[in-house]
C-alpha cells in the first residue's frame, strides 16, 4: 500500500556498488531526492532510474494526473532498492503540506516534474496552468530555500523555443513559447535564472525535453493521458488498442521529407537516464554549474508517417490515418542539439524509434486502458522479474 509515508517493498540487501557510487558520496549516506511529480509518467521512470541508481527517492503528487498505482509498480519493479522510496499525497499549491514534508526529512536535491502539461488546455485554462505550474513552483523554491536544500533539477520543455525556423535547436536559441503551457515552463525558468543571480549557493539545471514516447520494457509503466491525448503516440497507441478508430495527420503539406511535420522522439528510459545525470552533475562538486539549461533528445528527426509507420511494425496492428489540417502554432521541424548535454552530463539518447514503438506497445497492450485497466490489480506489488 501507499500512504503518506514509506511504500512497503521488499526488506533490504546492501546497496551494491554502483548505487554507492551513484547514489550516495562514497563514505556518506544514501542521498535523498525529493521528486515532484514522481507518480506521472516521467516522473514515474525517474524514480525508477533513481532507486536503481542508490538513490533515496521521496515522491510527492496530487495525483492530479496519475495514479498511486504507478509508484506502487515502481516499488515492486524496484525490488529491495524499494525500502528507499517513499509517497506523500501532496499538492505543491499547498506550502504547508510541503514545510511538513520537508520538516520529516533532509532533502540533497529535488527533481521538479510535478505539473500540469497539455497545451490545448491551458489555453482554455491559463490560470489554472499558471497556478499549478508557477504557483506551485514558487512554493518549492520557498520551501527549499527555507530548509538550506539549493540543488535543483527542473523539467522545463521544448515548448520554451517555439517553433524555431531551423534545426538542431540548441540551447541558444531564442526563448518565444507560442502558448501558456510554454510561457509557463519559461516563467519557472526565468525565476530559477533570478534565484541563482540572487544567491550562488544554488546550482539548477533545466531540462528541456523533446518528444517522450515509449514506457518500461516490463510493460508495467507508461504514459496514461486523462481524455483524449494532445500527443501523437498516445493517440496512436489509443488506436492500436481499438479505443479511437484513427489518428488525424496534423498537415501533410509542410516542406519535409514526407509533408508531415517532424519531431525528435526520445525514449522515456533515456530520458530518465538524463535526470541521473543531471544529479550527478549538481553534486559534482568540481564543476561550477549555476543554473544551466540542456537539451534532452536524441538529435534526430522523424515525420509523423515514420514513427506511425514504427509503430504498425512493432505492433503489428494498422493504424487508420486521416488527413487533416495543420495545427495551429506547430513547428514544421524541431529536433535537439544534444552537444552540450553530451558534453557537460556526459549523456546521450540510446534508444531509437523502433525500441520506442517496441516498448509503447507492451505497455499498451498490457495496459489498454492505463492504470485503470481491468487486470491491474493484479500487477499490483506482485511483479515477477
Ligand atoms: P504527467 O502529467 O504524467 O506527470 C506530472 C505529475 O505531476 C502528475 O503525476 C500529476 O498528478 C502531478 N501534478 C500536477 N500538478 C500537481 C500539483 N499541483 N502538485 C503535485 N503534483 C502535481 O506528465 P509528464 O509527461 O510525466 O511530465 C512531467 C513534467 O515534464 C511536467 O512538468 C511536464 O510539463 C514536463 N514535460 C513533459 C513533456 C511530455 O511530452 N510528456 C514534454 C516536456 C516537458
Ligand atoms: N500530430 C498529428 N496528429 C495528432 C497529434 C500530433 O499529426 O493527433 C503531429 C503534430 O502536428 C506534430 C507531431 O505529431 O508534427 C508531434 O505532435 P505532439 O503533439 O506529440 O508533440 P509537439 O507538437 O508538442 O512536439
Amino acid at each position: 500500500m501507499v500512504v503518506n509515508g514509506a511504500v512497503n517493498g521488499s526488506s533490504g540487501s546492501s546497496p551494491s556498488r554502483a548505487a554507492l557510487a551513484n547514489g550516495s558520496s562514497g563514505s556518506g549516506p544514501t542521498r535523498t531526492v525529493l521528486v515532484t511529480g514522481g507518480a506521472g509518467y516521467i516522473g514515474s521512470h525517474a524514480v525508477l532510474q533513481l532507486l536503481a541508481a542508490g538513490f533515496r527517492a521521496v515522491v510527492v503528487d496530487s495525483l492530479e494526473n496519475s495514479s498511486d498505482l504507478a509508484v506502487r509498480r515502481v516499488a515492486a519493479l524496484a525490488g529491495d532498492h524499494a525500502r528507499n522510496l517513499a509517497f506523500h499525497k501532496v499538492d505543491i499549491r499547498d506550502e504547508d503540506a510541503l514545510e511538513t514534508v520537508f520538516a520529516s526529512s533532509r532533502f540533497d536535491a529535488v527533481i521538479h516534474f510535478a505539473g500540469l502539461k497539455a497545451v490545448g488546455e491551458s489555453v482554455q485554462k491559463p490560470l489554472l496552468y499558471y497556478d499549478h505550474n508557477i504557483l506551485g513552483t514558487i512554493n518549492l523554491l520557498k520551501v527549499m530555500a527555507a530548509h538550506g536544500c539549493k540543488k535543483l533539477v527542473f523539467s522545463s520543455s521544448a515548448a520554451v523555443y517555439g517553433s524555431p525556423k531551423n534545426s538542431p535547436c540548441t540551447e541558444e536559441f531564442p526563448l518565444t513559447p507560442h502558448n501558456p503551457y510554454g510561457r509557463t515552463k519559461l516563467i519557472a525558468e526565468e525565476i530559477c535564472r533570478d534565484i541563482y543571480r540572487s544567491d550562488s549557493e544554488w546550482r539548477i539545471i533545466l531540462l528541456r525535453y523533446f518528444n517522450p514516447v515509449g514506457a518500461h520494457p516490463s510493460g508495467y509503466l507508461g504514459e496514461d493521458p486523462r481524455g483524449t491525448p494532445n500527443n501523437l503516440m498516445p493517440f496512436v497507441q489509443q488506436v492500436a488498442v481499438g479505443r479511437r478508430p484513427s489518428v488525424t495527420i496534423f498537415g501533410n503539406n509542410y516542406a519535409t521529407k514526407d509533408g508531415t511535420g517532424v519531431r525528435d522522439y526520445i525514449h522515456v528510459l533515456d530520458l530518465a537516464d538524463g535526470h541521473v545525470a543531471a544529479l550527478r552533475k549538481l553534486f559534482d562538486s568540481s564543476s561550477n554549474i549555476g543554473c544551466e539549461p540542456y537539451n534532452l533528445g536524441t538529435g534526430k528527426g522523424t515525420s509523423v508517417l515514420e514513427i506511425v509507420n514504427a509503430f504498425e511494425k512493432a505492433s503489428g496492428k494498422k493504424i487508420p490515418l486521416v488527413i487533416g489540417q495543420r495545427r495551429p502554432g506547430d513547428a514544421e521541424v524541431l529536433f535537439a542539439g544534444t552537444g552540450k548535454a553530451e558534453r557537460e552530463l556526459h549523456w546521450k539518447a540510446k534508444y531509437g524509434i523502433t525500441e520506442m514503438c517496441r516498448d509503447q506497445w507492451n505497455w499498451a497492450s498490457k495496459n489498454p486502458y492505463g492504470y485503470a485497466s481491468p487486470d491491474s490489480t493484479k500487477q499490483n506489488g506482485s511483479i515477477s522479474h
